[in-house]
């Protein structure tokens, strides 16, 4: 019985699939243009985010976008789920603190229209994205720092939470005993969650947060919040954000280069390693010991990263599915 209704159900399917292959057939034969370009549709909605910790937080992105939501909810929504984590030791409240003992957070984010927020040097506030959002949307300003973050976290309804957590100030002890108050950058003591979609209308926006790198000077800022270094969106062309060693993806507006280079006919792999090479190249201050890693998509719904060391994941949700991918590195390294 099951193989009759198999063999029917094929029987169904190749009598429809006849005309299809033939249509097909007919404009190969008669050398017409290449209609099939007319009909490749670009791969949306798609997500992706930074490390494997981006790979779980897509599902909450996918489904905003899934539901027709927009690019902008998306990614948020992707960003506040890694920082609403507190077993993650490199964003939100669960983060390393600073040298001195403060948890200090930084984020930004940018939708289809170039309108864009941040947050530097945010303290005891859970969802950094989401003040950086009302930054965007509420105020005539993009950055806000410190206390002046924090009170205008509160004033629309934020509440203050405790932070170190008893892990964070545990292993913050044991740095203390084993470091001379130095900071250092290594790629053991960092990391950020980088988001960037493209919704069913075609339309691109990007999240970053962090807590930035463990034990760093007090008042330290990273790329993460800044656009155009951490993060930056560009509605004709492509959207790109940026893990790893903060300072030298400033000194290059890492992101903002990759979307310029996406601009200029780049694929988003080339042109994130093309960042990379260029931090490799130039930086007098670059060392092996550190880890750098662009993502970037295209309006088509293209992606691609590149690092400069071996170890950089990805997360990518599209309607094929949700997989972490490796990105390509710098082999010398
Ligand atoms: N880019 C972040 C910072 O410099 C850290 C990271 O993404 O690993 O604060």
């Amino acid at each position: 019985m099951k193989s009759r209704r198999k063999f029917i159900k094929q029987l169904g399917l190749s009598v429809v699939s006849i005309p299809l292959a033939s249509s097909v057939l007919k404009t190969q034969s008669c050398e017409s243009p290449p209609v099939v370009n007319k009909f490749e549709k670009p791969n949306m909605p798609i997500i992706l985010s930074t490390w494997s910790f981006g790979k779980i937080a897509n599902q909450a992105g996918w489904d905003v976008l899934v539901n027709g939501g927009n690019a902008l909810d998306a990614v948020e929504s992707t960003a506040k789920f890694v920082e609403a984590d507190l077993s993650q030791t490199s964003v939100g409240l669960g983060g390393w603190p600073d040298r001195d003992g403060f948890v200090t957070l930084d984020a930004c984010i940018m939708d289809e229209k170039g309108n864009c927020g941040s947050v530097m040097f945010l303290e005891n506030i859970m969802h950094p994205i989401s003040v950086a959002r009302l930054v965007m949307e509420k105020t005539p300003h993009i950055q806000l720092v410190g206390e002046g973050a924090q009170m205008f976290a509160l004033e629309n309804g934020f509440v203050l939470h405790d932070a170190p957590t008893e892990g964070s100030k545990k292993a913050w002890e044991k740095w203390k005993l084993e470091n001379n108050y130095e900071p250092k950058i290594s790629p053991e003591n960092h990391d950020t969650i980088g988001v960037i979609a493209l919704d069913k209308n075609g339309n691109l926006s990007g999240a970053c947060t962090t807590s930035g790198l463990a034990f760093k000077m007090h008042g330290r800022v990273g790329d993460s919040p800044i656009i155009g270094a951490g993060l930056f969106v560009d509605n004709e062309v492509g959207a790109a954000t940026a893990t790893g060693t903060g300072e030298e993806v400033i000194r290059i507006c890492g992101t903002h280069l990759v979307v310029e280079l996406m601009r200029q006919g780049y694929t988003p792999v080339n042109a994130c390693k093309e960042a990379v090479e260029r931090i490799v190249k130039r930086s007098p201050r670059y060392t092996k010991e550190m880890i750098i890693g662009f993502l970037a998509l295209n309006k088509k719904g293209e992606y691609g990263a590149y690092s400069t060391r071996k170890g950089f994941e990805y997360g990518v949700y599209d309607k094929v599915g949700s997989v972490l991918k490796t990105a390509e590195f710098m082999e010398t390294y």
